[in-house]
């Protein structure tokens, strides 16, 4: 069939398969049980249902202004003050269909084709796609230290005439790590002094572990004025657990704004009114669910870390924020979609290969689950795993069998 070159190009999102997996398991009633999900099973806040339904029910739910409602951009005024300790205007915010559109567009709004887009590695399955999407070049930067933790040499060292911009994503998605604030001041500075744009994914930024405190990279930032290449991306879907609702927004200069909407514009108009309502209350409502989430995560991290530091060949970093381990299961397998698979078919638990993120031998554990699936699930997979573990386990009622050495 003759599909684009940028069809061709791109794969399907890896995690949504796997959701899409767990979802047909479930339903013919399997014991699965899911540690490679991205979203936490707390409650959405009820502000943010009854400004969803109080809108509803005016009985005229219609299009919104392509860049967003004006309360969804007062709220993100709000939180950018509140957070990142700047004042900022509606002309510098585009409300967008989650993070995953706000960065969508921004990186049609910066790059051409052939240009190249630096992230660290690991890094989160759509930066690849999203920037071949547009005929970009995707350059990685695994940390030559082999920790998780870049130094501003791991990206100096990939910059070239064609760089045009940098993704941040910190706490990182798939291995928990945060930056430390020298690393975050050193990209600020190094991206203004090289005029590059830098992308802050700061989606996880609140959902941070023991007693760390919130980096805002404006801080280091000098260039504080309408040529500013430093784009900010947040949203509801983690810290609110409104996966769901698809709201996510940027704060950037008034250029890159418009051309931002002006792009979704055309390609899906702003978001559904209704869900920006519920951002809003969300936004605007009383925090503590964030809080008890964030709380609840460190907890499940614990129990997660130390299920796994017993598990013979199983190397760990501790995840210092979001809801992710990446933990290197090369002793067993070298291959990580190998190693995936073989977890569902034999003991189904689902886990993400560490090669969808750019780093083969890993999986990423999800810890946002209950901690009942969090036990079992690893408990599975180490029965699975090690040789030396009983012929026989039990998952309910069924009696699986080793039938593998
Ligand atoms: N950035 C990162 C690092 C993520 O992990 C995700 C969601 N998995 C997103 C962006 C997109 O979030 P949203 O649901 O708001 O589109």
């Amino acid at each position: 069939m003759s599909l684009s070159l940028i069809a061709k190009s791109i794969k399907p999102s890896p995690t949504l398969a796997l959701n899409e997996k767990f979802a047909i398991l479930k339903e013919k009633g399997d014991p699965v049980i899911h540690l490679g999900g991205g979203e936490p099973k707390t409650k959405v806040p009820m502000e943010a249902i009854m400004a969803t339904v109080s809108h509803a029910n005016t009985g005229e739910v219609r299009y919104a202004p392509a860049d967003g409602i004006p309360a969804l951009k007062q709220a993100v005024i709000r939180y950018t003050e509140e957070f990142y300790d700047r004042k900022v205007t509606p002309q510098h915010i585009i409300a967008s269909g989650g993070a995953k559109q706000a960065l969508m567009v921004a990186l049609m709004a910066i790059l051409n084709p052939q240009e190249e887009v630096i992230f660290p590695a690991p890094y989160w399955v759509s930066y690849p796609d999203m920037a071949r999407l547009i005929g970009a070049i995707p350059v990685p930067a695994l940390p030559e230290d082999g920790t998780f933790y870049p130094r501003l040499k791991d990206i100096e060292d990939r910059v070239g005439s064609y760089t045009k911009a940098v993704i941040i994503n910190s706490p990182n998605n798939p291995t928990g790590a945060m930056y430390s604030e020298e690393f975050i001041s050193d990209v600020v500075q190094f991206c203004e002094k090289k005029d590059i744009w830098l992308i802050m994914d700061d989606i996880y930024h609140r959902l941070i572990f023991d007693g760390r405190k919130i980096i805002n990279p404006y801080k280091y930032a000098k260039k504080l004025d309408e040529n500013s290449k430093l784009i900010i991306i947040n949203g509801v879907s983690k810290q609110y657990a409104m996966t769901g609702f698809r709201i996510g927004w940027a704060v950037g200069n008034k250029k890159v704004i418009e051309a931002m909407s002006n792009i979704q514009g055309h390609q899906t108009s702003g978001p559904s009114v209704l869900l920006q309502k519920a951002a809003v209350g969300a936004l605007n409502g009383i925090q503590s669910s964030v809080e008890s989430l964030r709380v609840t995560l460190e907890n499940n991290r614990n129990v997660m870390i130390d299920l796994l530091h017993s598990f013979e060949g199983v190397k760990v970093t501790k995840p210092d924020g979001t809801f992710y381990c990446f933990a290197d299961f090369s002793a067993y397998n070298k291959n990580s979609n190998q190693l995936s698979a073989f977890l569902i078919d034999k003991v189904q638990v689902l886990t993400v290969p560490g090669a969808e993120f750019g780093l083969e031998g890993y999986l990423r554990l999800s810890y946002c689950g209950t901690i009942k699936d969090i036990q079992e699930g690893i408990e599975r997979m180490k029965w699975a795993l090690d040789p030396n573990s009983p012929n026989e386990l039990y998952i309910g009622d069924r009696k699986l069998v080793r039938d593998w050495s």
